[in-house]
């Protein structure tokens, strides 16, 4: 997507060659006209998918994934991250290493807010090595409903997760592809 390649050469900051930050309109600030944009562009990609629902993981999916269900007119759930391994109601659970905090963490989503046979859209700001978006479709898989797909707004096609989940049948929508990215030469798209 033009608009947000534009966005990121312009303001996102490379941080040791494999992080990049995007603080001024994604992850800290939030542009909420971006936003608007690139939640309209997951509906146009997924709209035949007969969503019921939105899922995504705290807390830097959370903006643009309530926007995303706005248009889908569907409800938005967001796992939540714990680091405790007492894991109390019911819940479904699964791990997921943090990228960008190096920790495991075990992301929990009540059992009440995602049901059997429900297509299931998830969404992430990054895909990386893909262990948000493996933790997320594995609770979906637990609870009897089905993944429809990926929206994600930034993808590092230079790191393994969507090659591999892509492998494993799993649809992805990237925003934008990163193809290489370094604080010497700056980023190239896909
Ligand atoms: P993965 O689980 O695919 O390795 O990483 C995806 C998760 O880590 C996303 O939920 C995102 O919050 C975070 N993440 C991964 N890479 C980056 C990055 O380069 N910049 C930022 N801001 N977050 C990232």
């Amino acid at each position: 997507m033009r608009m947000l390649e534009e966005r990121i050469r312009k303001d996102g900051k490379i941080r040791g060659n494999d992080v990049l930050k995007v603080d001024s309109f994604l992850n800290h600030q939030v542009d909420p006209v971006l936003i608007d944009e690139l939640a309209k562009e997951f509906y146009r990609l997924f709209k035949d998918e007969n969503v019921d629902k939105i899922l995504t993981i705290e807390a830097s999916g959370i903006a643009v994934a309530v926007m995303a269900a706005k248009y889908f007119a569907r409800p938005l759930v967001f796992a939540k991250k714990s680091r405790t391994v007492n894991i109390s109601g019911d819940v479904y659970s699964s791990k997921a290493f943090s990228f960008t905090h190096k920790t495991e963490n075990t992301v929990l989503v009540s059992k009440e807010y995602i049901n059997k046979g429900e297509r299931i859209l998830l969404i992430d700001d990054f895909l990386a090595n893909g262990c948000a978006l493996r933790a997320l479709r594995d609770i979906v898989i637990q609870a009897g409903a089905v993944p429809v797909g990926a929206g994600i707004v930034i993808e590092k096609a230079f790191q393994t997760g969507g090659e591999e989940l892509r492998k494993e049948g799993l649809r992805i929508e990237s925003l934008a592809r990163i193809r290489s990215m370094s604080e010497e030469n700056g980023i190239e798209f896909c």
